[in-house]
């Protein structure tokens, strides 16, 4: 069935514009925005839909550019049905619950999730790119999923079968994840307070977490672990070969490559999908030059080209200070 014809619960809008729900503020239209009320109702309408019709997962858009012509198909934005938070031995969280509400709510319940408090998204979107700072990730808390496939039916995924890596899971397309079980310590509540405020103070220093953008651009260049794993500690830094290739503040239009933190890439006003993507494309291509190594965007760019437009051209600011 067409999406309009499925009897549901929950909202379906068409034409839906995605750029107020992305951290970017870039993206066209959603042929087709749901936005389920429940589980129940997702996997209903999951199963009615023509399989020809794609379906895209969502969360609140803080890893992602929208492209400017939108998405086909549908978009699936989990809201107030999806965000309740469980505490017990383990915690149990709704795909659509933030991960600094789920951090802090396990704090004040002496469980350490603290790793969660400052990354943006929601926890379907943790999971989907294995999320993490400061030297905890997902994949060392997630003990299953519980999802729903692109037929409707529902899952129970144990952690190891979603192969879990640097910003990366393996879920299958279409399946969306509607809540997510972590094992978390035991641990003094006012200790795991103060660790959390402490992540936010360093976060505030070194990162423009005042501006739009979708956090770390590019993946931290593999091969250069300390432990020759390509998944563990990446000791060479993308901010850093950006820096060095002269890139600190370049800008295209309203896009600019953070003049505090090289590899996050902003929108400073107006920017458009294409003139982020292309800032990106053009560092991409000045850090191959300068240090034969090709990045790999760790922001994830879905969706149609729009228009055809001119560019505007590179600007680059030179001799920005290092901050890091
Ligand atoms: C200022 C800033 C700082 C950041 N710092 C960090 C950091 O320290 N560490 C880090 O790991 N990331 C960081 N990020 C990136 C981002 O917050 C994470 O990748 C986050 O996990 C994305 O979650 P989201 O809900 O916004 O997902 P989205 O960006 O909406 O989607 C990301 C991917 O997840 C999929 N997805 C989302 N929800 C579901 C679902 N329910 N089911 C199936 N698939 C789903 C989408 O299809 C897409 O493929 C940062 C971003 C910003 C803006």
């Amino acid at each position: 069935m067409r999406p309009d014809q499925i009897p549901v619960r929950g909202t379906l809008t068409p034409q839906k514009p995605l750029d107020s729900l992305t951290w970017l503020r870039v993206g066209g239209p959603a042929d087709w925005l749901f936005q389920p009320a429940d589980a129940e109702d997702l996997a209903g309408f999951l199963a009615a839909l023509d399989p020809a019709i794609p379906v895209f997962p969502m969360g609140v858009g803080s890893n992602l550019i929208v492209r400017d012509g939108g998405i086909e198909g549908v978009v699936i934005r989990l809201g107030r049905g999806f965000n309740a938070i469980e505490i017990g031995a383990d915690v149990t969280a709704g795909a659509a619950a933030l991960d600094a509400h789920v951090a802090r709510k396990a704090a004040d319940a002496g469980r350490d999730l603290t790793f969660l408090r400052t990354i943006p998204g929601a926890i379907g979107g943790a999971v989907r790119m294995n999320a993490g700072c400061y030297g905890s990730y997902v994949a060392d808390h997630l003990i299953e999923i519980t999802a729903i496939d692109r037929q409707g039916a529902r899952h129970v995924l144990p952690a190891a079968m979603l192969d879990l890596g640097y910003r990366h899971s393996s879920l299958p397309a279409g399946m969306v994840i509607t809540s997510a079980r972590f094992r978390a310590a035991a641990a003094d509540p006012a200790m795991l307070l103060a660790r959390m405020d402490d992540q936010l103070a360093r976060r505030d220093a070194s990162q423009p977490t005042k501006d739009r953008s979708a956090g770390s651009t590019f993946r931290n260049p593999a091969g250069h672990s300390s432990t020759g794993q390509p998944d563990d500690t990446h000791e060479l830094k993308a901010w850093s070969v950006i820096d060095t290739a002269g890139l600190r503040g370049a800008k295209l239009g309203s896009a600019q490559m953070s003049p505090k933190h090289p590899n996050f890439l902003i929108n400073t006003g107006q920017a458009s999908a294409r003139e982020l993507e292309a800032l990106g494309e053009e560092v991409r291509k000045r850090v191959l030059q300068a240090h034969g190594i090709s990045l790999q965007w760790e922001i994830m760019r879905v969706g149609r080209e729009g228009p055809p437009a001119e560019l505007p051209p590179l600007e680059l600011t030179p001799g920005a200070a290092r901050t890091e």
